[in-house]
């Protein structure tokens, strides 16, 4: 059986997030979403909202879990059992950081291979943190976050 693991700081999940999850999971027996719990930068919601907001979108894949974690990626991988590492890539964005962290994660895991989904052209410009732009200028998260995503988003940063 192959577990994968496919961490972020999902500060919400987004739709591009929930694409890769999809994706993934129909590959890989099991899914584990890796929420970090101290990651190194400054988070709209807590770990508990964000692996709140992550469950709820991720009720119809049977083969998925959401979990938190601190510390090493690759020490919570060996711990949960799996063998790869899932990323998601858009064009312009993330290749140069995914491709140093590959190399520093193969170096401390030679064991764990990272699988790269290329993002869907519809999300390839929908960030975490442009949503939280969009909401404040009062624009329309259709499309782009499950509902109770968008109503989290609304209430943190409107009310
Ligand atoms: P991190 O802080 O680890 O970058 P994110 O929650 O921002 O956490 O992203 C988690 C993973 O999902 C990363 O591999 C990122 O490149 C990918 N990702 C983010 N947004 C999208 C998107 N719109 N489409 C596909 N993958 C995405």
């Amino acid at each position: 059986m192959t577990t994968a693991i496919y961490p972020g700081s999902f500060d919400p999940i987004t739709n591009g997030h929930l694409d890769i999850i999809k994706r993934a999971s129909s590959i890989f027996e099991k899914v584990i979403l890796g929420i970090y719990d101290i990651p190194q930068k400054s988070l709209l919601f807590s770990v508990k909202e964000r692996v709140d907001l992550a469950r709820q979108a991720v009720t119809d894949y049977k083969n998925v879990e959401v979990t938190s974690y601190s510390g090493i990626t690759v020490e919570f991988a060996r711990k949960a059992k799996a063998q790869v590492l899932v990323r998601g890539l858009r064009a312009s964005s993330d290749f140069e950081r995914e491709f140093e962290m590959a190399l520093m994660n193969k170096k401390l895991a030679p064991d764990i291979e990272l699988v790269c989904f290329m993002a869907n052209l519809r999300y390839q410009f929908l960030s975490s943190s442009l949503l939280k732009e969009i909401i404040q200028l009062g624009g329309n998260l259709d499309d782009m976050v499950p509902p109770q995503v968008s109503a989290a988003l609304k209430k943190k940063l409107l009310s």
